[in-house]
């Protein structure tokens, strides 16, 4: 993709979702694009920050690592990949949202290295809403509990729930899960579970049915393909 490309998909993706939002009467300022920039290089971080995007999403550290040197310093990047307990150290360092909290002992490990620098880091609940069994995430059923045992760790501040629904054929498949995912975050937030933001982040939604999300509540769209094209790997 070139520079040009990546910014007229950008442009585009921003479009459709002020259009979805606003048929739905939801305010388009309440929904945050992140680039999803896997796979692809610093490069073209810096061309999406160039045209005055600077949100992205990482699935490996190892590359997080590579590309912080390399990008602008106003890029953030959300961490959406499967995290390994002892990632939780530069993952904490690198990274200003954890989109992929899933249990309760990477939680403990991320507090522990926030707790030595001070510092506190916004998180997610990762949640396996389809119970699809090849996805990370917590059960639905399981999600009061974890956000309860998150809640001890006073370094993490628990901003809402993410998840990625099972590969459907068609978009609309997609509908049922995104609905169930913010039907609970509801019922969650009703029982006090996020006490420290007053509306809950919803992540939900990639490059096919993002649209669909944003029509079932989504906060943060996740988006890769659609803004820089087919993955190499
Ligand atoms: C790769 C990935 C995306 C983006 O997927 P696209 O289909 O390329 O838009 C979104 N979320 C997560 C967790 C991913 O791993």
């Amino acid at each position: 993709m070139t520079k040009a490309m990546i910014a007229e998909n950008i442009q585009r993706i921003k479009s459709i979702i002020s259009r979805t939002a606003a048929k739905v009467g939801r305010n388009p300022d309440d929904i945050k694009l992140v680039a999803v920039s896997k796979r692809f290089p610093p490069r073209s971080i810096i061309d999406a920050c160039t045209s005055g995007h600077y949100l992205f999403g990482e699935n490996y550290i190892q590359e997080v690592i590579s590309k912080k040197e390399a990008i602008p310093s106003q890029a953030s990047i959300h961490f959406i990949g499967h995290l390994q307990t002892n990632k939780a150290k530069i993952a904490a360092e690198y990274c200003d949202m954890i989109e992929t909290v899933d249990r309760f002992k990477l939680g403990k490990a991320l507090n522990k290295h926030l707790d030595k620098q001070a510092k506190k880091l916004d998180i997610l609940v990762q949640v396996n809403i389809g119970e699809d069994p090849v996805k990370s995430g917590v059960d639905r059923d399981n999600t009061e509990g974890l956000l309860e045992q998150l809640s001890t760790l006073s370094r993490l501040r628990i901003c809402g729930l993410m998840t990625m629904v099972p590969l459907v054929n068609e978009p609309e498949q997609s509908r049922i899960h995104f609905r169930r995912l913010r039907q609970l975050c509801v019922e969650m937030q009703r029982k006090g579970l996020f006490p420290e933001v007053s509306t809950p982040e919803l992540s939900m939604g990639m490059s096919n049915d993002f649209q669909i999300a944003v029509e079932e509540g989504a906060t943060i769209v996740r988006i890769g393909t659609a803004i820089f094209g087919k993955r190499l790997s």
